[in-house]
């Protein structure tokens, strides 16, 4: 606590991402992805214009949006990027979100929403999951008075994904305000709401270049949405800083929408290497949710989750534990390679056995 800070800065209880350590560690608790950018990326690093550095960057990043528009079959003014979805994120609830009345969530999700919602001032309306671990869609939607719906779709962490019928259903429910569906996961065996953005003007779908694009480090996600949404977003991103994706973030990110054939075969590799997982966690006695995300939650009848956890760290394997009561048995497990994951139950059949 600092007398020099705001009162509602000291108010605030940060997001606390999981730890980037220094040392080698087999790395299963951010849900990055194991496979490098496609290798288009490299080569444009290569031939990146340096003097370039010295200008602004396109302050509506039209040619990143362009690639995105093409990518997923809508117009460039459905459009929007910015410095990781969490940004993106950010920016969805400053516009759309505080209306002065609650924000339907599940009580289980991405835990970045409480931390804006703390932000911004807006009160969330949790619900909890059914008892398959599944959003309740019908309890999202019940209320009348709302600033919005916000869900993960696959869900964090628990990685099940309604089908797009479910979530059109919700959408003709909460017509009146913006429904926002976080697909960071979605390529990962889900079906993207992308399709529906044209009928719902409320839909706003975000993405990242994070987890099945492989580029963590470069920050940059999108919205797609109709354009009154995306001109919502803009409005609140011109307020706070007009460059947000800068030029090497932008040529990095068309490369890496062109490759199909590189971004196709990571998420196979990583849908594969789940399955194969998700069978041996099981066979030594864990339940295991099924998911379609590159992460697994699981959790063991007779090993808690904070000793599994601290078991593996000391074998080097980091994965995440989440410090809440309705999760502190379960570890979330990221998907890497097939070594990797190899190592990882070698290290939790010595813990378990
Ligand atoms: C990883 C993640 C994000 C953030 O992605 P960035 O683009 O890296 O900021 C957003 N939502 C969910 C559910 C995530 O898991």
């Amino acid at each position: 606590m600092s007398q020099y800070w705001s009162p509602a800065v000291r108010e605030l209880t940060p997001y606390v991402p999981g730890e980037q350590p220094r040392e080698r560690v087999i790395k299963l608790n951010t849900n990055e992805n194991p496979y490098p950018p496609a290798p288009g990326v490299s080569e444009a690093l290569r031939n990146y214009a340096v003097d370039h550095l010295r200008l602004y960057p396109d302050p509506t990043s039209l040619a990143l949006r362009e690639t995105l528009a093409d990518t997923y079959g809508v117009s460039v003014a459905e459009t929007f990027v910015g410095n990781g979805s969490d940004e993106v994120l950010a920016f969805a609830f400053q516009a759309f979100f505080c209306h002065g009345a609650p924000l339907d969530v599940p009580s289980i999700t991405y835990s970045f929403y409480p931390v804006y919602a703390n932000l911004y001032g807006v009160e969330l309306r949790k619900h909890p999951l059914n008892n398959q671990w599944e959003v309740d869609l019908d309890a999202l939607a019940n209320d009348s008075e709302r600033s919005g719906v916000i869900f993960a779709n696959p869900n964090a962490p628990t990685g099940h994904a309604h089908s797009l019928e479910s979530i059109e259903a919700l959408l003709k429910r909460v017509a009146d305000r913006v429904v926002l569906i976080d697909e960071a996961y979605v390529d990962f065996g889900a079906e993207s709401t992308v399709a529906l953005v044209e009928r719902y003007p409320n839909l706003l779908v975000t993405g990242t270049f994070s987890k099945s694009r492989s580029l963590a480090g470069l920050r940059l996600g999108y919205a797609i949405g109709s354009p009154e949404l995306i001109e919502g977003l803009q409005r609140v991103k011109d307020s706070f800083n007009s460059y947000p994706v800068d030029s090497l973030a932008s040529v990095v990110g068309i490369e890496a929408l062109k490759d199909t054939q590189h971004f196709n075969a990571c998420r196979d590799n990583v849908i594969t290497t789940r399955e194969r997982t998700r069978q041996r966690l099981e066979g030594l006695g864990f339940e295991v949710l099924p998911s379609k995300a590159n992460f697994l939650l699981a959790q063991h009848p007779d090993f808690a989750g904070a000793q599994l956890f601290a078991g593996l760290r000391e074998r080097g394997i980091l994965v995440r534990h989440f410090n809440t009561n309705l999760l502190n048995n379960f570890l979330r497990i990221s998907i890497g390679t097939d070594d990797e994951m190899d190592s990882f139950i070698e290290a939790l059949e010595s813990l378990s056995g």
